[in-house]
């Protein structure tokens, strides 16, 4: 690349072109990213770090929660498996149902879910092979900041990273920053989650030679109950300020923490903390459609399903997603997956988890590679074309497919 002048750079030269671009690579960038390309497209992914898993690796959330409905059936297929399979394919923590990995009688499937307890460095690492193998391109370090929107459809995006400032062109985008900050950035309509973030600090830790994942803040409901542990602050997770501000305050409750359980157990050393900010529920896009089934609601059959999900918090309901769920409703080529999709604030707690973000990103990976055919506007996507591509890999699109 050649050195730009001051002036020059403020004019954002353009300096790549990628037919797919896939903006985040955490859980559902990954699928994206191997979906798209493995359905033909020139796909490039971009990411913040410099490693591959988001939240689910350098954010140490390191529990894949279940592809199953708690009921012996398997939900989940396709990528969200693969992607499971693989993160306990070296090695396994916590959770290892043999039943469902190696095979086991139905009855402890119905006991058992099928989830993991995995090691970040394993699956970070994993994946990068894995995306690489399906054709796809990384940039890591670098920040999509801006975006070129032209005639309803993004043209451009605009990144920072050690070149300097640059745009890169592109015929159609994921948005899988978590934030749905490509949606936001192109004057898409977006939404908050209402009730905010709750502090988290989950961190590694060391005691008597063992190594332990010490879920600091486990629950995402702030109640002010000693068991809970850490404080009721709530925050956005979408201004930068008050980010910096809850990871100062989240470094000082973990040492807190640390100092206490020293007490007890002088032996208690931190070893890994989390390096990116831990938020669950912050931005995402406002979409064609908005799942937004209760909880309590079973078995709802949608025409343009892109794949079904179980329920991790409760044993049975299974959902179907639809196809506008993952459609900005403004930007013609913008699709969304993982944490961005378009759900109701109580939907949203049960599709952001790592299985279901696997699930959206596969099925918007395929429609991105499907997009070349459709003038690149989602609004021309042939549904059943695209179900049968989802099919392909194994993914099931109705309830009436799996149970
Ligand atoms: C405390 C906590 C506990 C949780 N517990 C569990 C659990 O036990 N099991 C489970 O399955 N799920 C759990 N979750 C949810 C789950 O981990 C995440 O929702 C899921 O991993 C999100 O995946 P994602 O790909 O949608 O987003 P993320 O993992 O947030 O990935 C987004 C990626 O995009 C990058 N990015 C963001 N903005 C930009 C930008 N502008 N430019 C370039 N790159 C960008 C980020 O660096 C990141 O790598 C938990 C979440 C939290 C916070």
């Amino acid at each position: 690349m050649k050195q730009n002048s001051i002036v020059e750079s403020l004019s954002t030269p353009i300096k790549d072109k990628a037919s797919v671009i896939v903006a985040g690579g955490g859980v559902a960038g990954i699928a994206a990213a191997i979906a798209a390309a493995r359905n033909g497209a020139d796909v490039l992914l971009i990411e913040n770090q410099f490693s591959l898993g988001g939240l689910a690796t350098l954010g140490l959330v390191t529990y894949y929660l279940p592809i199953c409905d708690g009921r012996g059936h398997q939900i989940i297929y396709g990528l969200g498996e693969e992607l499971l399979r693989l993160s306990v394919k070296r090695s396994h923590e916590w959770h290892y149902p043999v039943c469902w990995f190696e095979g086991g009688p139905q009855e402890e499937k119905n006991k058992r879910r099928f989830e993991a307890g995995f090691n970040p460095i394993y699956f970070s690492i994993d994946a990068e092979q894995l995306l690489l193998k399906a054709g796809a391109r990384i940039l890591y370090g670098t920040k999509i900041c801006a975006s070129r929107v032209e005639d309803g459809k993004i043209t451009a995006l605009i990144v920072e990273n050690k070149t300097g400032r640059y745009a890169i062109e592109c015929n159609c985008v994921i948005d899988t920053t978590g934030d749905a900050d490509i949606a936001y950035y192109s004057g898409a309509e977006t939404a908050l989650y209402a009730e905010g973030n709750k502090l988290a600090a989950w961190h590694y830790y060391l005691c008597d030679g063992d190594r332990q994942l010490k879920m600091y803040g486990a629950s995402d409901v702030a109640t002010n109950e000693p068991a809970d542990e850490t404080p009721n602050i709530r925050f956005s997770g979408v201004d930068g300020q008050e980010l910096s501000d809850i990871t100062v305050i989240s470094h000082r409750y973990l040492i807190d923490y640390v100092v206490k359980r020293q007490k007890d157990f002088p032996d208690y050393q931190p070893i890994t903390m989390a390096s990116i900010p831990q938020v669950r529920m912050t931005r995402r896009i406002v979409g064609k459609a908005t799942l937004d089934m209760c909880e309590d609601e079973e078995r709802i059959f949608v025409e343009d399903s892109i794949g079904v999900t179980g329920n991790w918090r409760r044993r049975g309901p299974v959902y179907e997603i639809p196809f506008g769920a993952i459609c900005s409703a403004n930007i013609k080529n913008l699709l969304a997956a993982g944490r961005d999709i378009s759900v109701t604030d109580k939907m949203w707690n049960i599709t952001r988890v790592i299985p279901v973000c696997a699930l959206t990103g596969e099925s918007a990976g395929i429609c991105a590679a499907m997009l070349a055919d459709c003038d690149y506007d989602t609004a021309n996507v042939d549904i059943t074309a695209l179900q049968e591509n989802i099919k392909k890999n194994g993914v099931r699109i109705h309830i009436n497919e799996v149970l």
